[in-house]
């Protein structure tokens, strides 16, 4: 059996994955893209040898990206989601009744067609009325916005080319200025255990910019480091309260989940003061 070695930028170990079939192999404008079939995982999604997405547990991500700001905001409408070309961010967000507009920035279109082909069922939400896909990179996208913005989601690929732009102190500049005085935003932020100094990094440049800022985490096994980090902001309102019902399906995200997620307040201190040491 073929095996892929996956090169991480940032890990210091590396995933190794048994590969069943090579179902697409292509290099785009931006980026290599290759969909694997694996025994376990099923369909895999790798760009530029990195795994993004498997068939078989991408809800972790996805529904932890998403869920905990959708329903700490009072009513989310009118959504960015950044990056996310397998649709997967997309899926979740509609599944809100009260989303009216999800603007879909994916620099890549080749990741949408390949995921729309190999990921039926993340892709699923892609056509649906609602979403307006841009294929441009969101760090411009942001700059026409202006205030009327409820929620922002970064779903890029790790910090690394054409998604570097995603995590400099102007691109958060741009994402407050998109909001509504009630709005909030949330990107990935690599895994505390790996990445912990480049977790601290992203948090106090959002802390230049966002009123309120806050971190969550999540476990995704195909993540290198695994203990992965989400790091949020708020105009307004605590991050860490639920304010709708939680009335979704969902297979890992709940209101319980929800308060689970979020570090503990005294941890998080000893975070940001630089006190854990590992
Ligand atoms: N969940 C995945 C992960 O964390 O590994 C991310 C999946 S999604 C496929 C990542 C997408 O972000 C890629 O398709 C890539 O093209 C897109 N992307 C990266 N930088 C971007 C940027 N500056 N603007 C818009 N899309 C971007």
């Amino acid at each position: 059996m073929i095996k892929l070695l996956e090169k991480d930028p940032y890990a210091p170990i590396q995933y190794v994955y048994e590969v069943s079939e090579i179902l697409y192999k292509k290099k785009s404008n931006f980026q290599e893209i290759m969909v694997i079939t694996n025994p376990h995982f099923g369909n895999m999604l790798i760009l530029d040898d990195v795994v993004q997405i498997t068939e078989r547990d991408e809800f972790f991500y996805h529904e932890m990206l998403v869920h905990p700001l959708l329903h700490a905001h009072p009513n989310p409408e009118n959504i960015i989601i950044i990056g996310g070309g397998d649709g997967g961010a997309v899926r979740e967000a509609l599944k809100h009744s009260t989303v009216k507009k999800i603007y879909f920035v994916e620099i890549d279109e080749e990741v949408i067609n390949v995921s729309k082909k190999y990921f039926p069922s993340v892709a699923c939400g892609i056509n649906d009325q609602r979403v307006e896909i841009k294929c441009m990179d969101g760090a411009e996208f942001v700059k026409s916005r202006k205030g009327d913005i409820d929620v922002v989601i970064v779903d890029s690929t790790d910090i690394i080319g054409f998604a570097k732009s995603l995590f400099t102190v102007e691109f958060f500049k741009h994402v407050k200025n998109c909001l509504t005085e009630e709005g909030m935003f949330v990107t990935l932020s690599e895994s505390l255990h790996f990445h912990k100094e480049m977790v601290i990094e992203i948090q106090e440049s959002m802390k230049l910019i966002f009123p309120l800022v806050d971190l969550y985490t999540s476990n995704i096994a195909t993540y290198a480091g695994n203990w992965w980090t989400f790091s949020c902001a708020s105009m307004k309102h605590s991050l860490r309260e639920i304010r709708r019902p939680y009335n979704i399906e969902t297979k890992i995200y709940s209101d319980e989940m929800h308060q689970h997620s979020f570090l503990p307040e005294r941890f998080y201190k000893k975070l940001l003061n630089k006190e854990l040491k590992w």
